[in-house]
């Protein structure tokens, strides 16, 4: 609970907001990205609906209009963010797209994979204890190539050292039998298992996360996207 005793005054100070520039903002610009009062209104359960009805325009190919120059406007006014997410790097999984979220609205923590690591974890951590997020999504992807690596054991560099992390999920579904990458089935499993893995790992690594939960602040889910539809689906 340590996180959550950090001061108001310090946390407006981290994120670099000013409280009262949400009720001085015309009406029409507080819309564009969550104030204050918006993401205090905000719970894990309304986030995760938030993000599931962007996910569906996105796969409808019908994305909302992206207001671009005065979202980036109203950026100087501080961040009241609603969800983190851990991606792949991937350059076919646009994060923000795939659920339809736009400037102000969502961190992205992207890496192959979407395994977490100690910076990761940190960067949880701020985006929940002192930027106020409510839901972290951990997603993987149909046809990861990181996991597909991890499945066959590739060696090369530092990407070594990343795909041994995912090797717990591989061995988590393979068994004894040995399988490779070029069984599809078998790589939809293992991303699936890294993503339910990655979400357990938060949740032991992470005590300031762990008591957040508990607590009923945020959630912390897994999810699958399809590159066939564009779909997401939680896990
Ligand atoms: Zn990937």
């Amino acid at each position: 609970m340590k996180a959550l005793s950090i001061s108001a005054l310090s946390v407006a100070a981290i994120i670099g907001a000013s409280f009262l520039s949400a009720d001085s903002a015309a009406p029409a610009a507080a819309a564009l990205q969550p104030d204050k009062v918006a993401q205090d209104a905000m719970t894990p359960d309304t986030v995760l609906a938030d993000l599931k009805a962007g996910n569906k325009r996105y796969a409808a190919d019908q994305l909302s209009n992206p207001d671009l120059k005065p979202r980036i406007a109203k950026a100087t006014e501080g961040q009241f963010p609603k969800a983190y997410i851990l991606s792949c790097v991937d350059s076919r999984v646009p994060a923000e797209q795939v659920f339809d979220q736009r400037i102000g609205d969502v961190f992205v923590g992207r890496v192959a994979g979407n395994i977490e690591n100690d910076d990761q974890l940190g960067s949880m951590e701020y985006a929940a204890a002192a930027a106020g997020i409510k839901l972290i999504v951990v997603m993987g992807h149909e046809s990861c190539g990181a996991v597909k690596g991890a499945c066959d054991n590739v060696q090369l560099g530092n990407l070594s050292a990343l795909l041994q992390k995912i090797r717990p999920a591989v061995r988590s579904v393979e068994g004894n039998a040995d399988k490779t990458s070029k069984d599809k089935a078998f790589v939809a499993e293992v991303v699936k298992n890294n993503v339910k893995m990655t979400v357990a790992d938060i949740r032991t690594r992470s005590e300031v996360l762990a008591d957040m939960e508990k607590a009923g602040k945020i959630k912390i889910v897994g999810a699958y996207y399809s590159l066939k539809t564009g779909e997401v689906t939680f896990l």
